[in-house]
């Protein structure tokens, strides 16, 4: 595997710090409000790296993190008059929805910011005693950038670039209140309490922490000092991970991410997403217009790190392009049922080593940066196979390899294909049902009709203790 690393703008092979396990942690959102499709991208791309990687076999930690205290939240609170903490719980529990409804899988962890401060103090601590952080008068608490060597690593900034940015910033940081500040470089690891924020007590004062410090400690609690990726969309290479380096590297001594994975970002219809130019989507607004697959679809069938430009045109060519996938899967299951019984044909055979010939060229192109916009091609040319080759005199035999060969790779990518398998599954329930129905009516010949029907249909019953079982054969 190939993978661009943001650290050293450079493609690398991927050599895990653990044979066979990858540590991951993934910037989350802030919860604040539902998310937008823009944070719907990292979610889904890194989503589908793990589900990549555990298809080749490794055991993958994934941690992703709620930003559940921030200005953000804090002025959603003031404004519906309730607490930071039941604006962000809610906005959590409305994200794990469209989260489920992306097909994203759950993280192995979502840590929490204000679940973590014990910890996040403690980095602090040890920051304060190694001489990177230090006390203003005003009680805030900032990390002494000039004093980390490698600062502007990941960016490629430099200190006297910005150092000069922000002398020209110089005013808006003295209206904000930076006084205190030993360098307009540093930045804040924890903030004074200010009335009606929610707060916690520490060492230096009532308050509250800086964002980057959450995401130095939850990666070190949840996978250790050293990881081997993080990632997050490209916005937050500066100043978010730049920062998070020089904390956990100078408080933890080690290096912090051997990997650093970005993606690029989402636009609509060519400009920025944004709530005043009323071009600002959830997840929940696309969902009720289209099913989220399309969405999901639509966001793979581009590399991650490549800007990707949103739109209804888009959106309807790539629900077509789903379509035409799951038509061409929902034939061959017709042929698993109606086709023929037997060995496959010769022609058959060469067939199938021409689909295990496109199933390795995915592995080549996802093992490639995840180039998600070729796999989707490799996919398309497994469809084309199926749809030239696959008729009604095919056998269930191939017509069950191909099935499985194009639902197997949907699976890696998060997408389902199988669509008729819900209803269909809902129609046999209902069958059943009748069979019992019939059976405690004593009509056992409307019974056996029923169970005869089902299983023209590929379905065999199993009367069990439990009721009836259904299976495929
Ligand atoms: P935030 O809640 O703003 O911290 O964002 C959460 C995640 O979504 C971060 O990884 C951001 O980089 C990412 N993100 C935000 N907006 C976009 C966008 N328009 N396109 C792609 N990623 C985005
Ligand atoms: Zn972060």
């Amino acid at each position: 595997m190939r993978i661009y690393n943001t650290l050293t703008k450079k493609l690398e092979e991927f050599v895990p710090i653990t044979p066979g396990r990858i540590t991951m942690y993934v910037c989350g959102p802030t919860v604040y409000n539902l998310i937008h499709i823009g944070n719907a991208r990292p979610m889904i791309v890194f989503d589908t790296f793990r589900r990549y990687m555990t298809y080749r076999g490794y055991e993958v930690d994934y941690v992703s993190n709620f930003t559940d205290v921030d200005d953000k939240i804090i002025k959603a609170s003031n404004e519906e008059g309730v607490s930071a903490s039941e604006i962000s719980e809610k906005y959590i529990k409305e994200c794990r929805k469209d989260m489920e409804g992306l097909n994203v899988l759950p993280a192995t962890e979502h840590p929490q910011a204000t679940r973590e401060i014990p910890e996040m103090i403690d980095m602090i601590k040890v920051l304060e005693s190694k001489g990177y952080a230090y006390k203003a008068a005003d009680g805030t608490v900032y990390y002494r950038t000039r004093k980390f060597e490698g600062y502007g690593k990941l960016s490629g900034k430099n200190l006297d670039d910005l150092e000069s940015g922000h002398r020209s910033e110089d005013h808006a940081l003295k209206v904000t209140g930076s006084e205190g500040k030993e360098d307009e470089l540093d930045f804040v690891l924890w903030k004074p309490r200010k009335e009606g924020e929610p707060y916690w007590d520490s060492p230096w004062c009532e308050g509250r922490p800086g964002w980057h410090i959450e995401c130095s400690c939850m990666s070190k609690k949840y996978l250790g000092n050293t990881i081997d990726i993080h990632a997050g969309g490209e916005d937050l290479i500066f100043p978010h991970h730049e920062n998070e380096i020089a904390q956990s590297e100078a408080a933890n001594g080690v290096p912090f991410a051997h990997y650093w994975m970005h993606n690029g970002f989402l636009n609509i219809d060519n400009q920025k997403m944004s709530k005043s130019l009323g071009n600002f989507f959830t997840v929940r607004d696309i969902a009720a217009k289209y099913d989220l697959q399309v969405l999901r679809f639509f966001m793979l069938s581009a590399q991650y790190r490549s800007p990707l430009n949103f739109s209804d045109k888009l959106m309807e060519s790539a629900g077509a392009g789903l379509e035409r996938i799951r038509n061409s899967v929902s034939n061959l299951q017709d042929i698993t049922v109606s086709g023929a019984d037997g060995e496959m044909t010769a022609a058959e055979k060469e067939s199938c080593r021409e689909a295990e010939r496109h199933m390795k060229r995915f592995d080549e192109v996802m093992d490639d940066d995840l180039n998600t916009a070729d796999a989707i091609s490799v996919i398309f040319d497994l469809v084309r196979l199926a749809n030239t080759t696959a008729a009604n005199g095919a056998t269930k035999a191939y017509a069950s390899t191909l099935r499985d060969s194009i639902v197997k790779l949907g699976e890696v990518l998060g997408l389902v294909f199988e669509t008729a398998k819900g209803d269909l599954d809902e129609d046999i329930e209902k069958l059943i049902e009748e069979r019992q129905a019939a059976r405690k009516a004593k009509d056992f010949a409307r019974a056996d009709e029923i169970r005869d029907e089902l299983l023209a249909r590929g379905i065999q019953l199993k009367d069990t203790r439990e009721g009836v079982k259904w299976s495929r054969i």
